[in-house]
């Protein structure tokens, strides 16, 4: 084994100082080299709304991030006790429907004949269905006869089935109930078992 004399060692010292002092160089220069590509977090900056999923009556608790306005991120909500921040697909693609240039904000219609759809303004469409549920209605109540042998028209048409919403809370579920059994329509359902 070679004699380690005073003066290699001072030189052995002072090599081993410059190597660690430019590892140590290369190392801050790494990091910062790192936190320069990083990319900034998309959601920085965003505020947190919290909100339900409408695609079915699961029901999934979503967390919104909102950014100038516009829906930027949708994430199942981690504290909801139903998903416990899992999303399905649906769930998940919410901010696409929701920034979507082809999502319908507005009415439309299809005349008789056209083949193409057509903005309609709310009070016009509201007219529109209220005349045409009215008239499936005359067209297609139950008729029965009376005991005095007459034929009678009851509160029951066939001729309608109605579709509500997964949305619907039960409150809203029963006002949609009475609404339907109101106008004699008995097939219809609030759409949870779609
Ligand atoms: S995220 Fe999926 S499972 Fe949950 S409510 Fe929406 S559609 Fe239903």
């Amino acid at each position: 084994m070679p004699k380690l004399t005073r003066r290699s060692f001072m030189k052995f010292t002072a090599a081993s100082i410059a190597a660690a002092a430019l590892a140590d160089k290369k190392r801050v220069h790494a990091e910062k080299d790192d936190v320069d590509r990083a990319f900034p977090l998309m959601t920085a900056g965003a505020t947190t709304a919290y909100g339900l999923c409408h695609f079915c009556s699961v029901g999934c608790g979503i967390e919104v991030k909102i950014k100038d306005n516009k829906v930027i991120s949708t994430e199942g909500h981690p504290d909801h006790p139903i998903n416990e921040g899992a999303l399905c697909p649906k769930g998940r693609s919410m901010k696409e429907m929701t920034n979507s240039d082809e999502r319908v904000t507005h009415p439309l219609i299809r005349k008789p004949g056209s083949d193409k759809w057509e903005p309609i303004s709310w009070e016009d469409a509201f007219d529109k269905i209220a005349s045409k549920v009215k008239d499936v209605r005359e067209e297609t109540f139950t008729k029965t006869v009376d005991i005095d042998g007459e034929e009678v028209r009851v509160n029951r048409t066939e001729g309608i089935f109605s579709l509500g919403s997964a949305e619907i809370d039960n409150e809203e579920a029963y006002l949609y109930t009475k609404f339907n059994r109101a106008l004699g329509i008995h097939n219809f359902t609030h759409q949870a078992e779609i």
